[in-house]
């Protein structure tokens, strides 16, 4: 594959960094990701990933747009209320960027489901609004060998981290967070609520380190938990290490498959 004039004029600006040049961007375009999700965080994910020219892209949600959506949902317009969001969103990314071969799944991740979806794309970035989905996006990650971008935003703060992206001994999401928390236990953006821009920051940061380790370009998030608080504007990054009792990926692990008992119901 060789960039076209065009392909060469809209990506120049990428073109020009350090660790991309024409091979970055042919890789780029011969890459495929999945992004479970178009909401907050998959509007900033879905847009950047489309706009540099991530070759294949799937497009996961099984929602359709409402109005409470729009002020953090930038991928949505009031023009798209009552439509299912992976049809807006493929919309406006074909609009964006006609590189990009876009695949649409309106339907949520499920045990049934995750391990022949995932298995088709070489990366997984995580939009999602829970953790049983959360759990199942690792869980399917660590059986296929597939890296993924993890990120969750929330009120005025935010965390995001990377995973299985091939170093060795930097642990899974399950070693740091071991089960999903009880029903409730945990608050939503509809009982707490989120700021747009805050949600889009870590969207951004998910789409960053999916593209550098696209590129095989600097340093990713594997060990390390970034924490974002927009209210005192601090981000800083804590080290997380690998559980050797971790159910999936420790010493004598438990999980083998994507067994339905092992998410919560609501999946
Ligand atoms: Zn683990």
């Amino acid at each position: 594959m060789s960039l076209s004039p065009e392909q060469l004029e809209r990506y120049s600006r990428q073109l020009l960094l350090d660790g991309f040049g024409a091979a970055g961007q042919e890789k780029l375009l011969r890459s495929s990701v999945l992004v479970v999700g178009t909401g907050g965080l998959g509007s900033a994910i879905l847009n950047y990933l489309a706009a540099a020219g991530v070759g294949r892209i799937g497009i996961m949600d099984a929602d359709r747009v409402e109005q409470s959506n729009l002020q953090r949902q930038v991928l949505h317009t009031t023009g798209d209320l009552g439509r299912l969001k992976v049809e807006s969103a493929r919309d406006r990314l074909r609009a964006l960027n006609p590189d990009v071969v876009l695949e649409t799944f309106a339907e949520r991740l499920r045990p049934s489901n995750a391990m022949t979806i995932l298995a088709s794309y070489d990366a997984v970035v995580d939009a999602c609004d829970n953790f049983a989905t959360r759990f199942l996006i690792n869980d399917a990650c660590f059986l296929l060998g597939r890296p993924w971008f993890h990120g969750s935003a929330l009120a005025w703060q935010g965390q995001a981290a990377s995973f299985f992206t091939g170093e060795p001994e930097s642990p899974c999401y399950r070693c740091i967070f071991s089960a999903p928390p009880a029903p409730g236990e945990v608050p939503t953006s509809a009982q707490v609520g989120i700021l747009g821009a805050v949600a889009a920051f870590i969207g951004t940061v998910e789409a960053v380190e999916c593209i550098k380790h696209l590129l095989g370009a600097g340093k990713g998030l594997a060990g390390r938990l970034l924490i974002y608080d927009a209210l005192t504007m601090s981000v800083r990054t804590i080290a997380v290490r690998r559980n050797p009792a971790c159910l999936l990926c420790g010493r004598s692990p438990a999980i083998h498959s994507i067994a339905k008992e092992n998410y919560a119901a609501d999946t």
